[in-house]
């Protein structure tokens, strides 16, 4: 196999998954991903990600009419050995009989690579994931975390053209987690190799994602950057799916939403409107509640350090979700005053 390090563009066309008991994985997909870039696919549990990364590595096929294209050959019919990606699982996925070591260089050894050359790889491979100390290690002799890396390295070590990554995190705890996904962040990001990361975290995927692609029962439910699936999300799956979203019912008069809690004048306010969605960071408690435009009673507050999340009742079927940085407590029932930025205001 020819080593190269020229990152690859993926195409996707038309790919759809039905297995044989008939269960339909995936709706027919159609997705360009970039040469370098990192592409998160985000969803549920069972709405195809693993599917759709499956028939990218060449472990799945799909229905007839589909098609997979590296660099724009169509490589549909090549198997996973001869695609060239590299792939890290949540289960690692490791040869428990082999050292650290022998582990990173196994694709070098199946590759027939000089000794002294896989030596010399696995040695880079160990210094860059900040692992050389582990070399004569077995598997069964490491933590999550240091088998994560160990899983990275043997990925890495054959210079793949993309890495594959299945819920990569999801086995560890929230700590070695947060510090992975900083590695994996800044690895993806010097490396500049084509990644695409399969997680239900949308923490992980906004942190890592140049563009995340939302899954639903098969079907893509948006594809943007983290920014656009944040703040412009297109339906109202993406809007819950992705964060904390408030709503308010009500009904649109010239640029005013009148709702159980008050009035909001809004300039672009659509006029069939009768919910409006937006996120706690764009409501805030008003200095002086009695003048706020907008009311209601504290039904739960709690102190996270920071901040204090509060559940504000305004008479609606769910609390608003609202933060404040206040340097003091908040009693249940508590009336408070509220204010909405309406940049953050999003009717779908
Ligand atoms: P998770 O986060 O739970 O891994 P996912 O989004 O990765 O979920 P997939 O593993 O892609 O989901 O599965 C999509 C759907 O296809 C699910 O309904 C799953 O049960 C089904 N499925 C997956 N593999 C097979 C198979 N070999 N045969 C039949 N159905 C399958």
């Amino acid at each position: 196999m020819t080593e190269t390090n020229a990152p690859l563009a993926i195409t996707l066309r038309n790919c759809a998954k039905t297995f044989a008991d008939g269960t339909r994985a995936l709706e027919p997909l159609n997705l360009a991903i970039d040469a370098g870039e990192t592409v998160v696919f985000l969803g549920p549990s069972g709405c195809g990600k693993t599917t759709t990364l499956r028939i990218i590595a060449g472990l799945e096929e799909p229905d007839a009419g589909g098609a997979v294209l590296f660099d724009g050959t169509d490589v549909t019919a090549l198997p996973i050995e001869r695609r060239n990606v590299g792939m890290v699982f949540q289960s690692y996925a490791l040869f428990p009989n082999m050292s650290v070591a022998e582990n990173i260089g196994y694709g070098l050894k199946i590759r027939r690579m000089p000794a002294a050359q896989i030596r010399a790889r696995v040695a880079e491979m160990l210094g860059m994931m900040r692992i050389e100390k582990l070399a004569d290690r077995r598997i069964d002799q490491l933590s999550g975390g240091q088998r994560q890396r160990v899983a990275l390295a043997r990925a890495l070590a054959v210079r793949p053209r993309a890495l594959l990554l299945d819920e990569p995190l999801t086995a560890l705890d929230a700590k070695l987690r947060d510090t992975l996904r900083l590695e994996i962040d800044t690895l993806l990001r010097s490396l500049q190799i084509t990644a695409i990361y399969v997680t239900h975290d949308q923490a992980e995927a906004m942190a890592l994602g140049d563009r995340i692609v939302v899954m639903e029962h098969g079907r893509v439910a948006q594809i943007g950057s983290p920014r656009e699936i944040y703040q412009k999300p297109a339906s109202r799956f993406v809007a819950e799916f992705i964060g904390t979203m408030n709503r308010l019912t009500g009904r649109a008069e010239n640029g005013v939403f009148s709702c159980r809690a008050g009035r909001i004048a809004w300039a672009d306010l659509p006029a069939h409107a009768t919910e409006i969605l937006f996120r706690p960071e764009d409501i805030r408690l008003a200095e002086t509640p009695e003048q706020a435009s907008l009311r209601g009673q504290v039904a739960a507050a709690f102190f996270l350090g920071d901040r204090t999340r509060l559940f504000v009742d305004v008479g609606e079927a769910q609390p608003l979700v609202v933060e404040s940085a206040a340097r003091r407590d908040f009693s249940h029932g508590e009336a408070v005053g509220l204010t909405i930025d309406p940049r953050g205001l999003l009717v779908l």
